[in-house]
């Protein structure tokens, strides 16, 4: 479906930075909106329902998937994750940047939906640090943060389908990286066009 807001999609193994980087991009640039995704996973020591995520039911989320409510959904280390239609599709029409952070079975589906989305792919630096983030994050037993590393082999070997690839070594190197991906899409000609439309009428050019 071609929409005139731009779909950035970001994908990473969990432990990658995915998350920081989407929030501080966030404080910079409030044109950019995230989409929150429906999980059936419980909620972390800080989430709340609604803004990291919509907690679900098993039920709940069988329900949505019946009534085609999910652009795509996935099943990530043993849980369901989606993206409801309609959390992105009327902001998209509208013209507003939308941005999603899932997994790269869903950036896929995406893709299907909507040819034009931009795919992003955020590499940790190493193995090692991989884990290290996963430890320090303390968010996850040992047994859920190996399941993570080894989805994080299947994960990674995808990172060739994405349009762009972030390597999150240095913070602020990669979100320097991550806001000039979406820099560069508003200055496409039919963003501009769009976006700066008093310019091209005052040049004649419209
Ligand atoms: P959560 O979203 O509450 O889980 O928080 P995170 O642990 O993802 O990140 C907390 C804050 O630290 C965010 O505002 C990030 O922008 C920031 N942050 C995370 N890692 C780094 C880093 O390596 N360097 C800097 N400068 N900031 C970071
Ligand atoms: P994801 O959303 O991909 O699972 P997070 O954003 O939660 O990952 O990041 C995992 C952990 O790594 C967090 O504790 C975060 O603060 C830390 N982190 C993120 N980026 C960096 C970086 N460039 N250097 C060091 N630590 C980082
Ligand atoms: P976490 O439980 O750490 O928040 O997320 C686990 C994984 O699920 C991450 O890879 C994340 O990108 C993915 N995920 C989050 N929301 C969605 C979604 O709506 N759809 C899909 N396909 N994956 C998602």
């Amino acid at each position: 479906m071609e929409t005139p807001g731009n779909l950035f999609v970001v994908a990473a193994p969990s432990g990658a930075g995915k998350s920081s980087l989407v929030k501080a991009l966030r404080s910079f640039d409030a044109r950019v909106y995230p989409s929150v995704s429906h999980t059936t996973r419980a909620p972390r020591g800080q989430e709340k329902h609604g803004r990291e995520y919509y907690f679900a039911s098993d039920a709940e989320f069988d329900s949505m998937v019946g009534n085609d409510a999910f652009v795509e959904w996935a099943n990530v280390h043993g849980k369901r994750y989606g993206t409801s239609k309609k959390g992105i599709q009327d902001r998209l029409a509208k013209g507003e940047d939308v941005l999603l952070e899932i997994d790269y079975q869903g950036a896929l589906q995406v893709r299907t939906a909507f040819p034009q989305a931009i795919l992003i792919f955020i590499l940790p630096p190493s193995w090692e640090e991989l884990r290290s983030r996963l430890e320090n994050r303390g968010e996850d037993a040992p047994e859920v943060i190996e399941l993570r590393m080894k989805n994080a082999e299947e994960e990674m070997a995808q990172v060739g389908k994405f349009d762009f690839v972030i390597i999150n070594e240095l913070f602020e190197s990669a979100l320097f990286d991550l806001k000039a991906i979406i820099h560069s899409q508003r200055l496409k000609y039919a963003s501009q066009l769009r976006l700066r439309s008093d310019v091209f009428e005052s040049l004649n050019l419209s």
